[in-house]
């Protein structure tokens, strides 16, 4: 195993004191970073693309299961750090300095890729929706592995019936399969966040006939925007949608978070007919 300096040392020489403003909360115990970088599967020669990798210590675990990995920082103070890491593991890492909410990610990688991310709530969320929203399907990405705030976890992985039960869930039960892989105790993190965390590992699975990735968002954000109103009124402003359900044999009288994500899409297949 290539002998690198411990991660602790490595933030002290650089300087890397966490920002709050980029959500920097770093992960410094080797042990549970190579069981994260175990939870997609073997990646030995395969392309990872990494999204914050800060100090390393994520993209190292990485590195040493042989994953060939692109890694995007927007912290420049991070980037001396990072190439370190570049001269232990010749020709395996690629650094790019940038917002990978601006970046292509399928032109970045050029080939399919896994993602691995430990990100800010906020940016985690937003590039959730952008790789599971995509109208393209299959992705070219093959897995996401990605940390987030536990109570958003739990929203993604949600079954119908459940509180935390909405748009998050319908998104990622659709066409994919998600689950919670494994729970992050927020002590983990340097500087410890208010909350506690859990890593989502989602695959790619076939998209149903019929129904476009918009048609479906626009039926989950009407229900949802309402959700303790019955469907009759909630779905009352999107034109056939409620005659939608009468077709199904859904009764209007439920509420949005009872419906299955296969009712959802068979909605949503009537609404594009
Ligand atoms: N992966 C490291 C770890 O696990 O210790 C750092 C995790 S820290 C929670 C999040 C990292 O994402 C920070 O290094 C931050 O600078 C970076 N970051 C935040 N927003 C970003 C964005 N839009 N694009 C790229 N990197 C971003």
């Amino acid at each position: 195993m290539t002998d690198l300096p411990p991660l602790r040392e490595v933030i002290a020489r650089h300087g890397l004191t966490a920002s709050k403003a980029l959500g920097q909360n770093f992960l410094l115990d080797e042990q549970l970073l190579s069981r994260i970088a175990a939870l997609p599967g073997n990646l030995t020669g395969k392309a990872v693309l990494e999204i914050g990798p800060g100090p390393g210590g994520l993209t190292r675990a990485l590195l040493r299961a042989g994953a060939r990995v692109t890694a995007v920082e927007m912290d420049r103070r991070c980037l001396p750090a990072l190439a370190e890491l570049e001269a232990a593991f010749p020709g395996q890492l690629r650094v790019v300095e940038g917002d990978a909410m601006k970046i292509g990610h399928d032109d970045l990688m050029g080939e399919p890729y896994a993602v691995v991310a430990n990100l800010p709530y906020n940016v985690g969320t937003a590039l959730f929706v952008r790789w599971l929203g995509g109208e393209h399907w299959p992705p070219r990405w093959t897995s996401l592995t990605l940390m987030f705030q536990q109570e958003v976890a739990q929203r993604i992985v949600a079954a119908p019936g459940s509180s935390a039960y909405g748009r998050l869930a319908v998104l990622a039960g659709w066409r994919s399969a998600a689950a919670l892989a494994m729970k992050v105790h927020r002590s983990a993190f340097t500087p410890p966040p208010k909350v506690m965390s859990a890593i989502v590992h989602v695959t790619p699975a076939a998209m149903p006939d019929g129904v476009s990735a918009r048609t479906l968002e626009r039926v989950t954000e009407a229900a949802f925007g309402q959700r303790r109103k019955m469907l009759r009124q909630s779905l009352k402003g999107l034109p056939g949608a409620v005659e939608a359900l009468e077709t199904l044999g859904i009764e209007p009288t439920r509420r949005a978070e009872t419906l299955s994500v296969a009712e959802f899409v068979a909605v949503a297949r009537v609404l594009a007919d």
